[in-house]
């Protein structure tokens, strides 16, 4: 199973930082996790309990390489 975005986690906000946000287990910030499984700590009691859920994380897409315009001729 894969979902686009993992954003259903207990969050709770910095102390003294009305709009900064963080996972309540694993203390990672939403903006760094934005939305990926892979966001939050592999210690994360969420990213756990989802993985075991069968829930994978996503991958990054591959980014286009432009090695080929390195090639010595
Ligand atoms: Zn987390």
């Amino acid at each position: 199973m894969k979902r686009l975005f993992y954003i259903d986690y207990p969050q709770e906000h910095f102390e003294g930082q009305a709009h900064r946000y963080r996972c309540a287990h694993c203390k990672q910030e939403t903006t760094k996790i934005n939305g990926r499984l892979e966001g939050h700590l592999a210690s994360c009691e969420y990213r756990i309990r989802l993985e075991q859920a069968g829930f994978e994380c996503n991958q990054p897409s591959p980014l286009p390489h432009e090695d080929m315009a390195d090639e010595v001729d």
